[in-house]
């Protein structure tokens, strides 16, 4: 269905992409992708974006929404990198997460796309279509993730979640397209909706 599936989130490199996914949040990705040519332009690394005044930064991101936290975690990722990794980003899960604003699902979209390392990110959209599908049982991101892994090897992680990502978006809505799914067949959600309603059992009187 989704052949090519990559993130939607334009950027040339892993720092643009870390950028991008920050500012990602509670946001879309046309939206992002509005605001970043002018970002990327002005701050092309995260020494000039270390070294931003916050105030107009905001004016800057703000399409995105949430801009005062993003805009405060985009510098302080910028100012870690800087002190701590030489200004590049690391390849590494551990590194990431320690980075300020970075979480798993934001590590292992920048690990997958734009640094070689296998990553599974979960988002609202991978939950949403793997719980349903019945490939995956656990309750929060993490979980999940340890049981997707768990049943692909390593180089289609990412691959796979760009494909749940889109079906979420496309197809498998809050409010589900099933009868447009080519996937139906095997998704318990669906099964579980056409199971035949079975009458009450009648007892026969006795007397
Ligand atoms: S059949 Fe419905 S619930 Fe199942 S994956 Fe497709 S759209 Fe989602």
């Amino acid at each position: 269905m989704f052949p090519g599936a990559t993130t939607e989130l334009h950027h040339r490199n892993a720092f643009e992409l870390l950028v991008a996914t920050i500012l990602s949040a509670q946001s879309t990705d046309a939206r992002v992708n509005t605001v970043t040519p002018a970002l990327f332009a002005k701050y092309p690394d995260a020494r000039t974006l270390a070294a931003a005044d916050l105030a107009v930064l905001e004016q800057e991101i703000k399409a995105t929404g949430f801009f005062r936290m993003k805009a405060r975690a985009i510098v302080g990722m910028a100012s870690a990198l800087v002190a701590e990794h030489g200004g590049e980003v690391p390849a590494s899960m551990e590194a990431l997460v320690e980075l300020p604003g970075v979480g798993r699902k934001t590590a292992n979209v920048v690990l997958g796309h734009a640094l070689g390392v296998p990553g599974l990110p979960v988002d609202r959209h991978v939950q949403r279509v793997t719980t349903r599908l019945g490939l995956a049982r656990g309750t929060t991101a993490e979980a999940i993730e340890a049981e997707l892994c768990a049943q692909l090897p390593p180089d289609q992680w990412t691959l796979a979640s760009d494909c749940f990502i889109l079906h979420g978006r496309r197809v498998c809505r809050p409010r589900p397209l099933c009868e447009k799914c080519v996937v139906r067949t095997d998704c318990e959600f669906y099964l579980a909706q056409a199971a035949p309603v079975r009458p009450p059992v009648r007892r026969r009187r006795t007397s």
